[in-house]
This record gives C-alpha cells, sequence and structure tokens, in this order.
C-alpha cells in the first residue's frame, strides 16, 4: 500500500543474481489474483529472475523495495512470489505527510513489521473510511472511501518461528488489511464500486501494458538462461 503522498517510481528492469531491491508487479499481472501458498520460516523462496534466497533475505530486500517506492506496506505476490508473507512499516510522522519528503524514508521508521501466514481478525465490526489508498502495483491511482475494519488483530508467525498477535487501529489496521488482501489475490479497487474502475480505466490500461511489457522481458530471460549458464 501507499501512502497518498509517495508517488512510486518505476524499478530499474535488471534480472539476476540478488537484487537489491526487486521489480514491482503490476496490475494485469496474474500473480496478483492468485491466492498465495502458506509459507514457513525455513523454506527457501526463489522471486522469478533472481537467485533462490531465504525467507528474511527475501523479507529484508522487500521492506528495502518498499523503503524505494515509498511505500507503507508490500506483500510478497507483488514482487512475483505468490506466498503468504508481507511487509509493513509505522512512520514516525504519518500525520505530517507534506513534512520530512526529502529525509530518507528509512530514518522515520517507528516500527517495521514482517508476517507470515497473517490471519486477520475484526476487532471492532464498524467500516471506515477515512483515509485514502493507494498501491505499489497500481500506481498512481489514489482513492478514499475503501471500506476497512477500524480496529482488528493479526496472528501471524514472525521470521524467527514464533507465532504472535497484535491489535492495531485506524491507518495501520487499514494497511494490514491491504497486504492481507494482496495474499488472496484481492486489490483496493475490488471493494469500490466498479465505476471507480471504470473511471480510471485509461491509466489501468497503460498499467497493463507495462505490465505485459515486464512479463515478457522476464519469459525472454527465463528463456535465455540456459544459454547463459553454458557460458
Ligand atoms: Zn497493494
Amino acid at each position: 500500500m501507499t501512502a497518498p503522498d509517495f508517488p512510486a517510481a518505476p524499478a530499474p528492469l535488471s534480472f539476476g543474481g540478488t537484487p537489491r531491491i526487486y521489480p514491482m508487479r503490476l496490475y494485469g499481472d496474474p500473480v496478483l489474483r492468485r491466492k498465495a501458498r502458506p509459507l514457513s520460516p525455513g523454506d527457501t523462496l526463489q522471486v522469478p529472475g533472481f537467485a533462490p534466497q531465504t525467507v528474511r533475505e527475501v523479507a529484508d530486500t522487500m521492506l528495502e523495495t518498499m523503503f524505494e517506492e515509498r511505500g507503507v506496506g508490500l506483500a510478497a505476490p507483488q514482487i512475483g512470489l505468490p506466498v503468504r508473507l508481507f511487509v509493513a512499516v509505522e512512520y514516525a510522522d504519518d500525520e505530517e505527510e507534506h513534512e520530512g519528503q526529502d529525509k530518507p524514508l528509512r530514518s522515520r521508521v517507528l516500527r517495521e513489521y514482517v508476517m507470515l501466514n497473517p490471519v486477520v481478525k475484526a476487532l471492532d465490526k464498524k467500516k471506515d473510511r477515512s483515509y485514502q489508498e493507494g498501491c505499489l502495483s497500481i500506481p498512481g491511482i489514489y482513492e478514499d472511501g475503501v471500506p476497512r475494519m477500524r480496529r482488528v488483530s493479526v496472528s501471524y508467525t514472525d521470521l524467527g518461528g514464533q507465532p504472535r498477535t497484535l491489535e492495531a487501529e485506524d491507518y495501520l489496521a487499514r494497511v494490514f488489511q491491504h497486504e492481507a488482501d494482496h495474499l488472496d489475490g484481492k486489490l483496493f479497487l475490488d471493494h469500490l464500486p466498479a465505476v471507480v474502475t471504470e473511471d480510471h480505466r485509461r491509466e489501468l490500461l497503460k498499467i497493463q501494458q507495462a505490465s505485459k511489457n515486464f512479463l515478457s522481458h522476464l519469459a525472454h530471460w527465463n528463456s535465455t538462461a540456459h544459454l547463459r549458464e553454458n557460458l
């Protein structure tokens, strides 16, 4: 998820080895619509186009990617990995969106979250619509009025394999719900009337085209991988 004043920048397109940040999967990519599978902290994961990594390495690189893209949360399907993992962050000055824009985001971090197999439950069923929402996979589109539970508990496994539960409200509760949705193939626009998606049709077509370009670039890279290995 992106905060309203954090425009997403396109990630550089290069594959192979261990990446500093991951390229972002965009609206139209089938991986964003799949139900992700559970994972264990000891798993080895392979983000398409890159070398295999531990869950901790993937989570660290996801956090780095999220900071680079000026996001507040990032789910594994958004980097092409259909597993139930997301990262999120609380910034010290979320309320003052116009200040500190030049400071590195990481210096403003209050708390980072890495959640495996998260389960979100309502603590307050009343729906809250009071924040604007965006998504790193749908760059440039922000909408008010996405209904979210105001107060939630999230049960999850941490990187050490410990089961944990925490409570969150307001903006952070919204971030957790947005990221957990990604693990079930759901996007924030799905929660709004179809007319909202229709209103963004032209921008969404552009994003879908960018997604197609990325996927064909990745497919080409994969198809030539055996050539590189034999050099
Ligand atoms: Zn998102």
